[in-house]
């Protein structure tokens, strides 16, 4: 199962069972944040692509696509502010 079947999984599920649940009672809100962190946390293992903003020489300005933390290693394989993992597949396309 790949990170992306997984939330649509997850998707499903809260819907389905969040027809038995009150929304507005303190279990009902619990288990909709319980399904929405879940579902967060799995977005961020899908590695999204940096957001290039300048070259710096020997380096290049980046930025996180989620949180728009500024990143300079290309080498960073998470997001050290929000998780994001992030996709550096075709860094070597900037010249
Ligand atoms: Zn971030």
């Amino acid at each position: 199962m790949t990170e992306s079947e997984a939330i649509e999984e997850l998707k499903y599920d809260c819907n389905e069972l969040g027809k038995a649940i009150p929304c507005d009672t303190s279990w009902g809100g619990s288990f909709e944040n319980a399904y929405r962190m879940a579902i967060q946390a799995l977005e961020k293992q899908i590695p999204k692509k940096p957001i290039y903003i300048a070259n710096l020489g020997c380096t290049a300005l980046w930025l996180c696509p989620v949180c728009e933390r500024r990143i300079i290693r290309s080498d960073l394989v998470y997001c050290h502010q929000c998780g994001q993992k992030l996709d550096w597949s075709d860094e070597h396309e900037i010249d």
